[in-house]
């Protein structure tokens, strides 16, 4: 049967996510952006409201005698977080990108010993570090060595773009043990903050997402000891490491879908809040109109969206492989959030500066990445053509 409701425990779960986002994001969200700042006490309120009050409560209720909700749980958040401030949402403490690599390819003790320190209540994040200056999409190129010396793994090579990576306590850096394997010879590494050697470079100044941190990582002679390697849970190695770390963005971008459609959201809501209560007066009916139909056109795409990312999001909660949902997801919401923005800053020109229009011009600005990140559209498209079409050989 399909049931396109959300379970009472999901609802109460999206409605204090929505809370938070009007209570502690929304207020600070335009200045966070203009000094590329997040005050201190967003993250501990942050940290308080989502591990230690009543989100995790919520969570446990809605897991409750229940199948596995965790993505469906985070899914819905990142909306409501993205609706607050997508910049502030990348920053609340945890371990973020970390997270699925370590569940996905550690043992149950290294889930432990490196998971296990975010549970102690105090500021921590995590940061994964894969793209090189000049290796993004492409990461059979990549040029950040491994080598075992002993008992330790020696790292050497340079990571750009890493959100969270300065303020990081483990990056999960991906580096390879011999290049002439490509892909194949390409692992996980887990290196704390602190170790000898790595190096935090420049911090990005940005266009859009301007107060999520995005920092450059320099690895000279960083050693780290032998079993920081998350070799996967597989017998088998060879490929170990690589593939499985890969799949995890099956798991997150439903999540980036989901933080675009709530930028989305914000962006259309203020534009409809703007028609209803700022259009100026004398404005011709024929063009109210037109920008009437507009909005409910965008209404039907974001719902669109919306329903793709709760697919792909449903997909990973049931182990059900959803690669192709997952880049379907995340281009089409990567996509719809730069129309709709777009189309509130066009809709919401005419008239004085307000600070409806300098949200919506942020929104603009911090939309542009959600067609970069976590796999650029063209390369969305490569891995649902290549489920769909699988004998066909695309360059
Ligand atoms: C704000 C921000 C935060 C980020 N956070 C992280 C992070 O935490 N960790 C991390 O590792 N990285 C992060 N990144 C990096 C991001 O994932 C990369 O920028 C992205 O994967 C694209 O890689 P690239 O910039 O090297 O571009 P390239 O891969 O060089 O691509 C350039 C252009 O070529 C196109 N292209 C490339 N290959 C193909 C192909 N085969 N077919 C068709 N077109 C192709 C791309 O679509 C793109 O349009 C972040 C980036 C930004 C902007």
């Amino acid at each position: 049967m399909i049931n396109f409701t959300l379970s009472k425990a999901q609802t109460e779960f999206r409605d204090y996510a929505h809370q938070v986002a009007v209570e502690e994001m929304r207020p600070i969200s335009l200045e966070c952006e203009r000094t590329e700042q997040i005050p201190e006490s967003f993250f501990w309120n942050m940290q308080k409201r989502f591990w230690a009050g009543s989100a995790g409560q919520a969570r446990a209720q809605a897991r409750e005698g229940e199948e596995n909700q965790s993505n469906m749980l985070s899914m819905l958040s990142q909306e409501e977080m993205a609706w607050g401030d997508a910049a502030l949402s990348t920053a609340i403490p945890g371990p973020g990108l970390a997270a699925p690599p370590i569940l996905s390819n550690g043992t149950p003790e290294q889930q432990m010993r490196f998971l296990g320190p975010f549970m102690d209540g105090q500021l921590h994040w995590g940061a994964l570090a894969l793209t090189e200056p000049g290796i993004g999409s492409d990461v059979a190129g990549m040029s950040t060595t491994a080598t075992l010396d002993g008992d330790e793994w020696v790292l050497n090579g340079h990571k750009h773009y890493i959100t969270n990576g300065a303020r990081a306590d483990l990056v999960i850096t991906f580096a390879t043990v011999d290049k002439r394997k490509g892909r194949e010879g390409i692992r996980p590494f887990v290196v704390p903050k602190g170790t000898p050697g790595l190096i935090v470079g420049r911090i990005e100044e940005k266009m859009g997402l301007r107060a999520s941190q995005t920092a450059e990582l320099i690895y000279e002679n960083c050693r780290i000891p032998k079993d920081h390697l998350l070799a996967g849970r597989q017998k088998d190695t060879r490929a170990g490491g690589f593939k499985a770390a890969m799949g995890t963005l099956d798991a997150t971008r439903p999540m980036v879908g989901a933080l675009a459609v709530g930028i989305a959201r914000a962006a259309y809501e203020a534009a409809c809040q703007w028609v209803k209560e700022e259009l100026p007066r004398g404005y011709p009916a024929h063009k109210r109109h037109d920008i009437e139909q507009e909005l409910e056109e965008l209404r039907q795409e974001l719902q669109m969206s919306r329903y793709l990312v709760w697919r792909a999001a449903w997909m990973a909660d049931q182990r059900i492989p959803n690669s192709r949902e997952a880049s379907m997801c995340k281009a089409y919401a990567g996509n719809l959030v730069m129309k709709v923005t777009a189309a509130a800053v066009r809709i919401t020109a005419p008239g004085e500066d307000s600070e409806l229009k300098q949200f919506i011009h942020k929104w603009f600005r911090d939309a542009k990445v959600f067609d970069i990140f976590e796999g650029t559209a063209q390369i969305q498209r490569l891995v649902i053509a290549r489920r769909m079409f699988p004998k066909v050989n695309i360059p």
